[in-house]
């Protein structure tokens, strides 16, 4: 394994800079290669570190997404998904994003000419959403603030978890939709690369002393809709999702990886 700390000697940072440029070009492998996650972690640290690009948070959570779909593409699962154009039955769940992937989808609603995603009816939408846990959720079947007539509004943009969501089974979607189930077929390639690419985000955070916790999508995104300032205030170090629900999304294990490509990175 790669390690480094702030007394790196510069050999193993540029191995790690090359593993970044790396991961970057191809994607990470559908392994348990701590090398490759490091690299990519190592990169999205560099996209926050960039004072010069106001748009930095943004960029970083699409840099993730972009790798998660470069690495699926070149892994795809071994049997077809029943997941169709229209389908929506998993967009009634409770989802949780990354500060950064929050940011993106708040950048794509203000950047939209769609009426759908006008600020004012998505905060409408949302507080049907905002502080129903997973199981109020799951009960209610209140569809994402975010759906369109079943699809996806914000689809270039939407969550690592919403991309990691995918069915073998449509009837299995539809059972658990209607409270009769929950043992839907996923394909391990979409889970994993989800939470490889979600890991490598909170490291790339948490090496840079930002709060590495996911945050439900519509609360995180009304708030940084609802004020102008949001990004700057979140760039200087205030916690302004404090309050709003997070998600489980990790085991220890996980975290304690988290921490060690956090280290690992801060040079
Ligand atoms: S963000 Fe898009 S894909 Fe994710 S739950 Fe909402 S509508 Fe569905």
């Amino acid at each position: 394994m790669v390690t480094a700390n702030k007394q790196t000697p510069p050999e193993v940072r540029a191995r790690i800079e090359a593993t970044a440029k790396a991961a970057l070009r191809t994607g990470l492998p559908l392994e348990q290669d701590r090398a490759a996650m490091i690299g990519l972690a190592s990169a999205l640290r560099r996209i926050l570190q960039d004072e010069t690009d106001p748009g930095r948070v943004v960029r970083a959570a699409k840099q993730a997404t972009d790798i998660f779909e470069v690495s699926f593409d070149k892994n795809p699962p071994g049997r077809p998904l029943d997941c169709k154009k229209g389908c929506a039955y998993c967009c009634s769940r409770l989802v949780g994003v990354s500060a950064p992937e929050a940011f993106l989808a708040a950048e794509h609603i203000s950047r939209s000419q769609n009426p759908f995603l006008a600020k004012e009816v998505v905060f409408d939408r949302a507080v049907h959403t905002i502080g129903v846990d997973a199981v109020g959720r799951d009960k209610n079947r209140t569809a994402c603030a975010l759906l369109e007539e079943g699809i996806c509004a914000i689809y270039a943009d939407r969550p690592l978890a919403c991309r990691a969501n995918a069915s073998h089974s449509v009837a299995a979607c539809l059972q658990a939709y209607e409270g009769r189930g929950s043992n839907i077929p996923a394909p391990l390639v979409h889970l994993f690369l989800g939470d490889r690419c979600r890991m490598a985000i909170y490291a790339a955070l948490r090496s840079l002393g930002y709060p590495a916790v996911s945050y439900e999508l519509s609360e995180a995104v009304t708030l940084i809709l609802g004020a102008d300032d949001a990004r700057d205030r979140w760039y200087a170090g205030e916690d302004i999702f404090a309050g709003v629900q997070a998600p489980p999304d990790r085991s220890e294990e996980m975290d304690a990886v988290i921490s060690e490509i956090a280290e690992v990175i801060s040079f």
